[in-house]
């Protein structure tokens, strides 16, 4: 299987190309088709697998081919949640690698670094953010933040997030989406309660295990 045939537009392609990814690695085979589909999807997966470019990669690709629709602009249209801030400064450099040839921005808001210069970012208007429940909890409740036109949302390392406490947080952004929009759930393991929290925001979701 190579990229190509995963129908990934070129802009994306070359830039995959010039970080010498050869092929897909298995949970990109499965869950690029499936996000440019618009399914749900549940992946079991471990950090190493390539997870971060299958959530990323046909996200890219689904913003971008919005962008034409000038109501898209300078809109919030994906979130991505994450444990720690290491994790999200990882993903925001791994989408900044992917979409380096596209017009699809992106914003982590992580605590520890000027809440400054994460407003500056979020007034000048971006498509994806990536962030830690903490900050962006911080960014709800001063009003900053709108995430009422997000369409697809990630939840990834979600049992990380159980184990540090933040699925109160978690829950609470949840609730400031609309209920209708794509949800990419990532998670090594499947405690009780991520399953409930899988059963309750997944309809009907491709699920792989790796
Ligand atoms: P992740 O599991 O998302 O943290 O990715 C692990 C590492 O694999 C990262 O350094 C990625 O840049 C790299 N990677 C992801 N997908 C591919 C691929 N298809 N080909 C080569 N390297 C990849």
């Amino acid at each position: 299987m190579t990229f190509n045939e995963l129908n990934i537009i070129p802009d994306i392609l070359k830039a995959l190309n010039k970080a010498n990814y050869t092929a897909p690695t298995p949970i990109q085979e499965a869950a690029i088709p499936a996000v440019l589909e618009g399914r749900d999807f549940l992946g079991c997966a471990q950090t190493g697998t390539g997870k971060t470019a299958a959530f990323s990669v046909p996200m890219i690709q689904l913003l971008s081919e919005e962008k034409s629709n000038p109501n898209a602009r300078r809109r919030i249209r994906s979130l991505i949640l994450t444990p720690t801030r290491e994790l999200a400064l990882q993903i925001s450099d791994n989408i900044k690698t992917y979409s380096q040839f596209t017009d699809v921005s992106c914003t982590a808001i992580v605590g520890g670094v000027s809440q400054k210069v994460q407003e500056r970012a979020l007034n000048s208007g971006t498509d994806i953010i990536i962030a830690t429940p903490g900050r962006l909890i911080d960014l709800i409740d001063q009003k900053r933040i709108n995430l009422q036109h997000v369409k697809i949302l990630v939840l990834d390392e979600a049992d990380r997030m159980l184990d540090m406490g933040f699925i109160h947080d978690v829950k609470r952004i949840l609730a400031k989406m609309p209920s209708k929009k794509q949800t990419l759930f990532f998670s090594a393991t499947m405690p009780p309660e991520i399953s409930k929290m899988v059963k309750s925001l997944l309809v009907n979701p491709v699920k792989v295990e790796i």
